[in-house]
């Protein structure tokens, strides 16, 4: 637990300095196999628990709460002076003039970042296969030929093997997936609850910043410090909600339907281990979630992606005597791997002028007629509850053969409650192989205190 290590580091009994020092030459030597991380800090890791410890000596530590506490962050969040590459070619060398939002909190409570995440590039994947041009794939640490499952596989990974949180990012399963497939417990919060200043963005309302650690405790311990309201994003909210406890739950049909017959029966004896009264419940417009879904986020996405255009950020050259148009091609064709350009392609479609009735204002109406039936369910339960993903990590080689649409519909589990914005956590059904699955439970909009009472039992109740 946290807490304790943090207790530890605060009196001495642990060295700060050391414990990071063994971190680094962990991280290093996993990386060597599983290709987890795109930067190990090492310097800047090194500096800030010289820092820390000063601070302990001095007795000005006392009040923080993840002092000393190594951390590793998905390479999509910025961090000021150290190199954040979203995983793209296109911001290969690109170093942040500042941090974002959630890496001053936690920086702030005593943190130390020892290195940054591997990813799908700009997070556009379920298993982390679409990595950016000369990026690795990170592979799983309990079976190194299967997926670590995207698009935090990175972040998954060395949470798992270097036993230390993360912070990730979610725009429709990110933190779900992986952490289903790796075996760790990832929460990704209401849309809104923590500030995505400083996040390269993929899809702007449907992303998220959340957490990843080896429990529940710690997975809110770590929310605790990043949620609120910050002035620089305008979209983040304070607001928490809290419902009655009805003690029952729901399971929703059209993506439970979905997952493997395996899959199906190792939740089913989990949720009668937790032993609460649950019944299943048909959402019919689920089914059009993941076209709404990839419609909203491929359209935000190409907009997102328009800034590199080798001007302002990343990926430059001379520009001699090229025209702009050749020059930004010559930038984007070089730079951008094969999914990005896909969705550059779909997004800048469905958005245009003549298309925009027919595929985006339509998916936003599928959107809001989901959220508006799933509020009123809510109605009649705590959460809904499901297998976070509904197949076990393919091999790599495996999910590198599917087509677009059979990956896309894989993420028929995590892609309703971050269409909606709704807090999820994926909690671990313990196993011993590569046959890792999450148990997710899912909130009611900024009902993230219950999520927590609710995950805290669980957990306890699958162990
Ligand atoms: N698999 C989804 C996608 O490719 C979700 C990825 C994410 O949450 N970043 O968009």
């Amino acid at each position: 637990m946290l807490k304790q290590l943090v207790e530890k580091i605060k009196s001495e009994e642990i060295d700060v300095e050391e414990l990071v020092e063994k971190k680094i030459e962990e991280a290093k030597k996993i990386n060597e196999e599983l290709n987890c991380f795109i930067t190990i800090c090492e310097d800047y890791a090194r500096k800030r628990a010289k820092e820390i410890k000063q601070k302990i000596k001095k007795g000005e530590a006392t009040n923080l709460k993840l002092v000393g506490v190594p951390f590793t962050i998905k390479d999509n969040i910025l961090t000021k002076g150290i190199r954040t590459t979203a995983g793209s070619r296109i911001l290969l060398n690109y170093i942040p003039p500042f941090s974002a939002t959630v890496v001053e909190r936690i920086e702030r409570e005593g943190a130390i970042i020892i290195g940054k995440t591997s990813m799908d590039e700009f997070g556009f994947g379920s298993f982390n296969v679409n990595v950016g041009v000369g990026f690795k794939i990170p592979k799983n640490p309990n079976d190194t030929s299967r997926v670590c499952g995207g698009s935090s596989g990175g972040s998954a990974c060395a949470t798992k093997t270097l036993e230390i949180p993360s912070l990730a990012e979610s725009t429709g399963g990110s933190i779900s997936a992986p952490s289903s497939f790796c075996g760790v417990v990832g929460l990704t919060p209401s849309y809104g609850k923590v500030s995505r200043f400083g996040l390269i963005d993929y899809a702007s309302s449907l992303d998220k910043i959340g957490t990843m650690a080896l429990n529940v405790e710690d997975s809110f311990l770590v929310y605790d410090t990043i949620k609120g309201f910050d002035e620089n994003d305008e979209t983040s909210r304070s607001e928490e909600r809290d419902s009655e406890l009805k003690k029952k739950l729901a399971i929703p049909k059209e993506a439970f339907d979905s997952c493997e017959k395996e899959i199906k029966e190792k939740f089913m004896g989990s949720l009668k281990k937790i032993g609460w009264e649950y019944e299943e419940v048909s959402i019919p417009l689920l089914k059009f979630s993941i076209q709404s879904y990839y419609i909203i986020a491929m359209a935000e996405a190409s907009t997102n992606l328009a800034r590199y255009k080798g001007i302002a950020f990343g990926a430059q050259e001379n520009v001699e005597e090229k025209n702009f148009r050749e020059y930004f091609t010559k930038i984007r064709s070089e730079n951008f791997g094969f999914e990005a350009k896909r969705r550059i392609l779909l997004g800048s479609f469905v958005r245009s002028v003549g298309y925009k009735g027919q595929y985006y204002y339509k998916a936003l109406a599928i959107r809001k007629k989901i959220i508006e039936e799933i509020e009123k369910l809510f109605k009649n339960f705590d959460a809904f509850v499901l297998p976070a993903m509904p197949i076990f990590p393919p091999k790599i080689e495996e999910a590198l053969s599917l087509s677009p649409e059979k990956v896309y519909a894989l993420d028929i589990c995590t892609i309703p409650w971050n269409l909606c914005g709704l807090p999820h956590i994926s909690i671990p059904i313990k196993e011993e192989n590569y046959k890792q699955l999450g148990f997710e439970v899912v909130c009611n909009r900024f009902e993230e205190e219950k999520l927590k009472k609710l995950s805290l039992e669980f957990e306890n109740k699958l162990k």
